[in-house]
């Protein structure tokens, strides 16, 4: 239970806490190299190190392979857990920028939304902890348990190099437990607690042909051409149910038990209306016969994400190209190794090598999945949390795509996360006019204080 007095300060405070979250979005710190984004990243950085110091932490902004990480940690008190709490900086580019209503680094509150490039992810879902630690540290006496903060700017290139930071500051890291608010609710209205979630192998498949483009009408019959080559590859890659076809894809896959099958039928979730938000008349994707949600949960994907090649300009020319490339993508689940799928991919690349061309594989990165223990202490203090400040049990939930160090404090620490995302399903992350509703702010940091006071009593 929430002290009464933590609440009516996160009450009290609103407009104070908006404030500072929109200083923090209006830093433009994006992930890739666009000209200023090291110095916003280094920015960000410092206005996070400097509201932690205010909040009475010790904190560090330490150098990592690409962006700075921001380390801070409340003064230990002794016999209480330690929760961590992970979150990331950085954020995807805007454009295009004449789709937004509002500029995306110049924050502006609408219809009970702040919209900003960030406002939900991250920068608003971890300004939540912020606040609620501020909370316990005004209003309730001090904070009920040990409190650390990992905050990170390189989450959405997949967190290169994060592994081995986080490798090499195991003491500044350990902690009983994780959270990580950089998630969804499953849909309005229906808080949700994520548990696993996909890995990720990305890789290039390139074919090359002729030294040059040649003349189609002249060696047309007689040379190989790589467009043709690349499309049948690509169109091989799956069966006519829809069943990847990279030798032992499916090998390792964990089936999904009977309880959870269950449980995801229960959820308010319409395929038609989800189809018809994505603009298209039915869901044709994956494995035929099996649900949707499924499909984007529990079943390990291929797809094709863009073709490179030939000529693309205006009119035609009548070339046979001398190269071509896909990028794809392998979204992996519960107990599938990257490693090994690599293999597969290697070897059907192998199998289908076309004369006259030469086929090959570039691997791109290589993320892991996660399975997360759901009936760990941190899991129940977080259920319990989100109920108390949302008034709904919530959701056990998958979610298919990827956030990587959630696998590497399971696998280098022996800890566990909870995924306990503040944001919607329309809050439109990575898209243009991203926002986070306020009430989820608001109700979200108390959920942020109600786990840290749950977990600190366990
Ligand atoms: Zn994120």
């Amino acid at each position: 239970m929430l002290p009464q007095s933590v609440r009516d300060h996160l009450l009290a405070r609103r407009q104070e806490h908006l404030a500072a979250l929109k200083e923090f979005l209006a830093i433009p710190s994006l992930v890739n190299d666009e000209p200023g984004a090291a110095e916003a990243a280094r920015q960000a950085s410092d206005w996070l190190a400097g509201g932690f110091s205010s909040l009475g932490l010790d904190s560090a902004v330490m150098e990592t392979s690409r962006r700075p990480a921001v380390l801070a940690s409340s003064r230990k008190i002794p016999g209480r857990p330690t929760l961590m709490i992970y979150g990331h900086y950085d954020v995807q580019a805007p454009e295009p920028l004449e789709r937004w209503t509002s500029p995306p680094f110049q924050p502006q509150v609408r219809d009970g939304y702040v919209y900003a490039r960030g406002a939900c992810d991250d920068k608003g879902q971890l300004f939540a902890h912020l606040m609620a630690v501020e909370a316990w540290q005004r209003a309730g006496g001090g904070l009920p348990l040990n409190v650390k903060f990992f905050i990170e700017g390189q989450e959405e290139i997949g967190s290169p190099g994060i592994e081995n930071f986080m490798a090499a500051h195991k003491d500044e890291l350990a902690a009983d437990a994780v959270v990580i608010s950089d998630s969804e609710f499953f849909a309005e209205g229906v808080p949700s607690i994520t548990y696993a979630l996909r890995g990720l192998v990305p890789v290039e498949l390139t074919v090359t042909g002729p030294a040059h483009d040649v003349h189609s009408g002249i060696h047309g019959g007689a040379v190989s051409n790589p467009v043709n080559v690349l499309a049948a590859m690509i169109a091989g890659l799956h069966d006519a149910n829809g069943r990847v076809t990279v030798p032992g894809f499916y090998d390792d896959v964990l089936e999904l038990s009977e309880q959870e099958r269950r449980a995801w039928g229960a959820l308010p979730f319409d395929p038609a209306a989800y189809a018809a938000s994505l603009g298209v008349a039915e869901l044709g994707g994956g494995e035929r016969g099996l649900p949707p949600l499924e499909r984007r949960w529990s079943r390990p994907t291929l797809d094709c994400n863009g073709i490179i090649g030939g000529y693309t300009g205006p009119g035609g020319k009548t070339i046979i190209p001398s190269r071509a490339s896909a990028k794809l993508s392998m979204r992996l689940v519960a107990n599938q190794d990257p490693d090994k799928v690599i293999e597969g991919i290697t070897s059907y690349v192998r199998q289908h090598q076309h004369p006259g061309t030469v086929a090959e594989i570039a691997v791109l990165s290589k993320s892991r999945p996660v399975l997360l223990d759901r009936h760990s202490a941190a899991m129940k203090a977080a259920e319990a949390a989100l109920e108390e400040a949302f008034g709904r049990r919530p959701a056990m939930i998958r979610c298919g795509a990827s956030v990587p160090v959630t696998e590497f404090f399971q696998r280098l620490f022996g800890m566990d996360a909870v995924l306990m995302g503040l944001g919607l399903p329309d809050d439109d992350t990575h898209a243009p006019n991203e926002r986070f509703r306020l009430e989820h702010l608001w109700r979200g940091s108390q959920a942020a204080a109600a786990l840290m006071g749950n977990f600190g009593a366990k």
